[in-house]
């Protein structure tokens, strides 16, 4: 339910960036924190949140940034189900600020 919100938030920031929601061709979604919101999951939320917009043509392209430890300094894809560090098995702490950004792309034709 969170990873919903987090990513209509996204989106609509994506889209209200853009001077013409029907001529964006490519929305690009990163995961800043990827303890709050699987890549699945941001996928799905965002195909469907486009499908409502009738902006089922637009493309979704969904990155997911690895996250630095605290404790080791490695560079860890931590996960919803397993928020440990890949390296350590530390705890990740929680991002401060939105789990997903959205950035929308428009093709000129
Ligand atoms: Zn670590």
């Amino acid at each position: 339910m969170h990873e919903a919100r987090a990513v209509s938030a996204a989106v609509e920031h994506a889209l209200a960036d853009v001077p013409a929601p029907e001529a964006v061709s490519t929305l690009r979604l990163e995961v800043h924190d990827p303890t709050r919101a699987s890549a699945e999951a941001v996928r799905f939320y965002a195909a469907a949140i486009l499908r409502e917009r009738g902006l089922e043509s637009v493309e979704v392209h969904v990155e997911t940034l690895a996250m630095t430890c605290e404790l080791c300094g490695a560079a860890a894809l931590p996960t919803v189900t397993n928020p440990l560090c890949d390296a350590c098995g530390a705890p990740m702490r929680r991002l401060p600020g939105p789990a997903v950004e959205g950035h929308a792309e428009s093709e000129l034709r």
